[in-house]
């Protein structure tokens, strides 16, 4: 299998990247990456894999992507943080392009898997009402009330891969991802998610002699995140074993938003006055990953310690920060 054509769609963002990175780590010969940005916008390029602009919003271009493929893993979407989704519901909803068309042509092409990246935000809003949350099962995706925009469209998709199963065979694999975090993703502009965000206020704040952070809501909400490569990890179990059901790729490791200001400032070696922003984005007030099914599936759940991983991503990010901040000043 190591010489099949192995194809990444949104190989230039954070996930995607990783995930080329980490297939020609493990020997495969043939990987293609497609993204629709600039080259010089990808998080990561290897120059070993056959790296391809396309829009993959196009039938055509998602052809040309899966032409040849022997497994697809599509992690193409137009996403961000909560700042970014909550309002930008229709560029979200319009990824429903992408998806469609990668199933349309990887059926076309008789790929032999496919693995569609859904997300958290599939599950029912009103199950996440409360700080003091109750893990999120498989199950709790339904009745309906996905966060509007973005995880409807992640539904949707989800569906649309389990009937391409079901009526033309096509082997789909579909896994919830609960907030992915780590080095070489988004860490400014807009479509950053906490933890990335947190990091870059935190060094902005130490670098400037400002010693103030905004925090975007109460500070009270409840989440759970994963290191990326606990998740690139479950990617390859998820598609590689009899898992037919969408399932929750997540930690279960909770903690407030506070927390994780408390654990970047002990990396910083900083404490900041916090102000709270309450009409920020902030999405729902709790939401866990319960790691029963993936348990019973693979033996395995992701298991980084929050500490650990936040320690890389903001040594990461800390680089970047310095970077741009010497090319603003050269
Ligand atoms: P990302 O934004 O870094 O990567 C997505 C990539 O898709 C980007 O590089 C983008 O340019 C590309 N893309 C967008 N529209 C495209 C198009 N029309 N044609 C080709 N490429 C296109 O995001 P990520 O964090 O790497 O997320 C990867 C996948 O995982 C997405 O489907 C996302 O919804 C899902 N997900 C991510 C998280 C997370 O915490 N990062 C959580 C849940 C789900």
């Amino acid at each position: 299998m190591k010489d099949e054509l192995i194809v990444v769609a949104g190989g230039g963002g954070f996930i995607g990247g990783h995930l080329v990175g980490s297939l020609l780590q493990r020997g495969f010969t043939r990987v293609r990456s497609v993204d629709i940005k600039p080259f010089d916008q990808w998080y990561q390029t290897f120059d070993q894999a056959d790296n391809r602009l396309l829009d993959l919003r196009q039938k055509d271009a998602c052809e040309a992507a899966c032409k040849d493929a022997y497994e697809v893993y599509n992690l193409a979407a137009d996403m961000g943080g909560m700042g970014f989704i909550e309002n930008n519901k229709a560029l979200c909803m319009l990824s429903v392009l992408i998806n469609t068309h990668m199933l349309q042509a990887a059926k076309q092409a008789k790929v032999e898997r496919f693995f569609y990246a859904s997300s958290a935000c599939v599950y029912n809003a009103d199950k996440q009402i409360s700080e003091d949350v109750v893990a999120l099962k498989e199950e709790d995706a339904y009745p309906g009330m996905p966060e509007d925009g973005y995880g409807w469209e992640k539904l949707f998709s989800e569906r649309m891969c389990r009937h391409f199963t079901e009526d033309f065979g096509l082997y789909t694999r579909v896994a919830r991802f609960h907030n992915v975090y780590g080095p070489h993703g988004t860490w400014d502009g807009g479509r950053e998610k906490a933890p990335a965000a947190i990091c870059r206020k935190i060094i902005t704040a130490k670098s400037s002699g400002k010693h103030e952070i905004d925090i975007w809501g109460t500070g009270k909400q409840t989440r759970s995140f994963m290191w990326i490569d606990d998740c690139i990890k479950g990617i390859d179990l998820i598609m590689h074993n009899e898992v037919p059901e969408p399932i929750n790729l997540g930690s279960n490791e909770l903690v407030t938003i506070n927390q994780l200001v408390d654990i970047v400032e002990q990396i910083a070696g900083i404490t900041l006055t916090r102000s709270y922003q309450l009409d920020a984005p902030k999405g729902v007030n709790g939401r866990n990953s319960d790691n029963t099914l993936i348990k019973q599936y693979l033996g395995w759940e992701p298991d980084t310690k929050l500490c650990d991983g936040m320690a890389k991503t903001y040594a990461w990010i800390h680089e970047q920060h310095a970077a741009k901040h010497l090319n603003q000043v050269s």
